[in-house]
């Protein structure tokens, strides 16, 4: 789960106190990200990782994350909907609890928090396509992006 920085103020490394901020230890994995970083091609990379990761075998989590992948890319590019938010989180909500094994939780919980605490990064990457379509450069980058993933 992402946590803005704020919301780790005090916060101690232990279960019961990274639950209670609104994230889990997981597998005690923890990256931290500075305000340089750009939140939405790093939620970018981590759906392309569970959409490659998937093994296909249930309808919402082979389906679903690359739905979210695809849409998510929509927005690296400053090609996404307002409309895309509320897509995104929902495909995750169908996503999240539908699945045999916790790849899906894990597929979902990324995109639902980024979305929570971070909806203004998706706003920001929508205003963008309402001056224009995106520029030549872009279109490249789309391009080589949907270009299957290879395992
Ligand atoms: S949730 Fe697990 S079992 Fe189901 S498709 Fe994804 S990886 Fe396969």
């Amino acid at each position: 789960m992402i946590l803005r920085g704020d919301a780790l103020e005090g916060v101690r490394m232990d279960a019961e106190s990274l639950k209670a901020a609104g994230s889990s230890v997981g597998t005690a994995g923890m990256i931290v990200m500075d305000e340089n970083t750009d939140l939405i091609r790093v939620i970018t990379r981590i759906a392309k990782f569970y959409y490659h990761e998937s093994c296909g075998q249930c309808t919402p989590c082979r389906e679903g994350t690359g739905w979210l992948w695809k849409i998510l890319k929509r927005f690296e590019i400053g090609d996404g909907q307002t409309s895309d938010i509320d897509l995104l989180m929902d495909i995750a909500n169908n996503i999240e609890g539908n699945t045999i094994c916790a790849l899906g939780d894990a597929a979902a919980w990324p995109v639902q928090s980024m979305i929570r605490r971070f909806r203004d990064e998706f706003e920001k990457r929508v205003s963008r396509t309402r001056v224009g379509s995106p520029e030549p450069s872009d279109r490249n980058r789309l391009a080589e992006k949907t270009a299957p993933v290879s395992s």
